[in-house]
């Protein structure tokens, strides 16, 4: 399931021809990228556009949200290292100490919502043990 590409419908801008646009994200330098892509079956247009670093357009995330579902960031143990967490926390999601503190709070429990690829960077940038971790399919 997670292998199939997200679709947003749209029209050519070459011709105007209804096309199936795919869309996903993925993974690269520790942020998360995302690519759409299409080619027209009517002109032959092919069109890919990415980007990382900055956040997935509005538009892309909803469709992969959708067809792939939301999931859930779901921490199973209290943490035993709260400074190295609560650092890990804030640079993976831009906290302030505040923000971080209160997210730390949620543990043992669910810390995020979103969509798979986010959940699985999540896990990486906070290096807890992947026994303490459950990444769960909520939608
Ligand atoms: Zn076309």
């Amino acid at each position: 399931m997670l292998n199939e590409m997200a679709v947003m419908r749209d029209i050519c801008a070459s011709c105007g021809e209804k096309v199936d646009i795919h869309v996903k994200q993925y993974i690269v330098n520790d942020t998360i990228a995302w690519s759409e892509a299409y080619s027209c079956t009517k002109c032959g247009n092919e069109v890919v556009s990415d980007d990382w670093g900055d956040p997935t357009p509005n538009e892309v995330r909803k469709a992969i949200l959708e067809q792939e579902g939301e999931w859930e960031f779901f921490v199973l143990k209290p943490v035993e290292n709260k400074a190295q967490i609560l650092k890990n926390l804030r640079s993976a999601l831009n906290l302030t100490l505040q923000g971080a503190s209160s997210l730390l709070k949620k543990i043992p429990g669910v810390l995020m919502v979103g969509t798979f690829q986010e959940m699985l960077l999540l896990k990486k940038l906070l290096a807890l043990p992947d026994e303490n971790i459950t990444i769960n399919r909520t939608k």
